[in-house]
């Protein structure tokens, strides 16, 4: 079994936890979850970049190896992304943010915080995870730093989600004057101008 890499388009939000978030469904239409078994946590891991080919491929036979342990970490992905969702759409919205979900995000946090090592490089020092590309649940660390890092260093203000017609997509607002209001415009941002265009044509035929 080949972890299943999904399209490249669905890395829009600038975070690794925002685009982790964005895993929950295809804004094209079918609502298909981008999660449906540990195969597919590879393979976004893949996606990504937390994974290389070589990594994504031996994780995929030791999910197949380890079924149950596998299903495991599908069901810890599935609680974070939950979580993070549920932080990153309070945030965006100015609410306040659910206790439960920030105690899912740090119990990650802390199995995250037990592999990080600081390692030497030529120019200094980089962060390096002990057993990366290798433990089940290698593919959840990098979220749960990602999504610390983006609470604790921010920009919060520009979290913002995709205002395309049920999307809902989380990304950061990078752009020079915070006015980013789709997840991509070439998929919902023209979506609303086309049903823009068919509003003023239909109200001008009438
Ligand atoms: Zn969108």
């Amino acid at each position: 079994m080949a972890a299943r890499m999904p399209p490249r388009y669905d890395l829009v939000g600038g975070r690794l936890c925002l685009d982790f978030c964005n895993t929950t469904g295809d804004r094209r239409g079918d609502a298909e979850d981008r999660l449906r078994g540990y195969p597919d946590v590879v393979g976004w891991g893949w996606r990504s970049g937390i994974l290389n080919a070589e990594e994504a491929a031996r994780l995929t036979r030791l999910g197949v190896r380890a079924p149950t342990e596998g299903l495991v970490v599908w069901e810890r992905a599935i609680r974070l992304r939950e979580a993070l969702s549920s932080i990153f759409c309070a945030v965006a919205a100015g609410l306040r943010i659910r206790p439960e979900a920030l105690d899912v995000l740090n119990g990650e946090l802390a199995g995250a915080m037990a592999r990080s090592q600081v390692v030497p490089t030529d120019s200094g020092f980089t962060w390096l995870w002990a057993e990366g590309g290798k433990a089940l649940d290698c593919v959840l660390w990098p979220i749960a730093r990602s999504a610390a890092d983006l609470l604790t260093e921010g920009p919060l203000g520009a979290i913002r989600r995709c205002e395309g017609r049920a999307c809902g997509w989380l990304f950061l607002d990078t752009s020079r004057n915070r006015t980013r209001r789709w997840c991509d415009m070439r998929i919902c941002g023209n979506r609303a101008k086309a049903r823009r265009h068919h509003a003023r044509v239909k109200a001008g035929a009438a």
